[in-house]
């Protein structure tokens, strides 16, 4: 069939698509924002995203666009659709995962379970919220955070002034967690949805240490995660790879945090430990094309970021002795320059017993600690 996949953005997620895409024969392009990007491989085109002209220069001659991040301007995706090339996930589903206000609102219509929230523009509303919601509220800025860069807990109204006098923000309650859970699903324009197994997540300093799949101890909250993700996936009409981002609260029940419209990075473990990996399912959706079966082909998988450090570990440089102790963990680079705290690759472990397989996946990760 010829399947021409433009890309926006040439991160770890572009990069990661591109083996399914080698091993399904389908072409994958990217448009990076940089020589040198970790999806330089498949970079056709390298360029500013938010520029019409160049996106459109990029995009004219392929079957389907779609994304590494969901940083790309309305004003450009609508430049696509006028343009007649099929965007997926689609400007209107990417308009909820770009601007947090928007999602909550979103979200509370569909009637999904959110923290407790308000958009807050000045000290005076944020004092109300505090005084409402316990003395203490999470803030984030409404669009450009990610790995918890534009999110704040406060617990003095002058806390966030620095973002109010750029615009409206979001406060929340501060959710007293159990933990972190994430569900991913993909759906395709004609409506087939397939779900990944409901995974725990765990985060460290508002970045994702690590995944462990399926999430022990799911029990009703499996099937409970499934529906609220599929009733976004439908409700909001997405095409691709969706990763709605859960706390389990301690009394047991399920609050949506945050959707991410693309690969994510609480699926990576489903490269190793999954029948068909969140990449090769995010190409399979937006060509709408038959789903792979997500299931996992071991009891469980953990996965493990990698985190650059000051010493700017290149990780190949430590794969001697990494394979040589871990024969059985799958390691990912990300091609990246390590800056400290920068995602630069992950490892994944499979098998039986949850503590063992935690284990290992620590100790691989650990050879890159610098
Ligand atoms: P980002 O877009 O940077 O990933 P998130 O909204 O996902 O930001 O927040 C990052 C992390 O901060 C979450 O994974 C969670 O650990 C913590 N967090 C976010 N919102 C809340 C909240 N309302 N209550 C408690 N912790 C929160």
């Amino acid at each position: 069939m010829g399947a021409v996949i433009g890309v926006i953005g040439g991160g770890q997620l572009a990069r990661m698509m591109i083996p399914p895409a080698v091993a399904l024969g389908i072409e994958v392009r990217v448009l990076a924002e940089t020589e040198g990007s970790s999806a330089s491989l498949a970079a056709t085109a390298v360029g500013d995203y938010r520029d019409a002209a160049t996106v459109l220069a990029f995009a004219f001659d392929v079957d389907v666009v779609t994304f590494d991040h969901e940083h790309v301007p309305q004003e450009v995706l609508a430049a696509l659709v006028a343009a007649g090339i099929p965007v997926r996930p689609g400007p209107d589903a990417l308009a909820v995962a770009q601007d947090k206000l928007v999602m909550r609102a979103r979200l509370g219509a569909l009637g999904i379970p959110v923290p407790a929230w308000a958009e807050v523009r000045d000290r005076s509303e944020l004092a109300q919220f505090l005084a409402a919601n316990g003395g203490a509220a999470v803030v984030k800025t409404p669009r450009g955070g990610y790995d918890g860069k534009g999110v704040r807990v406060v617990r003095d109204a002058a806390d966030a002034d620095d973002w109010l006098a750029a615009g409206p923000v979001l406060a929340e309650e501060l959710v007293v967690f159990r933990r972190e859970l994430a569900q991913l699903v993909a759906r395709r324009p004609s409506g087939e949805l397939a779900a990944w197994p409901l995974a725990e997540t765990v985060q460290v300093g508002g970045v994702c240490a690590e995944v462990i799949a399926p999430a022990p101890d799911g029990g009703s909250l499996i099937v409970e995660a499934r529906e609220m993700a599929a009733a976004i996936a439908h409700g909001l009409e997405v095409t691709g790879v969706l990763a709605v981002e859960l706390f389990e609260t301690v009394d047991g029940r399920l609050l949506v945090n945050e959707l991410a419209m693309r690969p994510h990075n609480s699926g990576h473990w489903t490269i190793d430990g999954a029948v068909t990996s969140q990449f090769e399912q995010h190409l399979r959706a937006v060509l709408d094309l038959p789903l792979g079966d997500p299931s996992p082909v071991a009891a469980v998988s953990v996965m493990v970021n990698v985190l650059g450090g000051p010493a700017g570990a290149h990780l190949p440089d430590r794969y001697p002795a990494a394979f040589a102790a871990h024969p059985d963990v799958k390691f990912h680079s990300y091609g990246k320059d390590s800056r400290p705290g920068r995602k630069v690759g992950h490892v994944t472990a499979t098998g039986g017993d949850a503590d063992a397989v935690r284990t290992r996946a620590r100790a691989a990760a650990g050879f890159f600690d610098s």
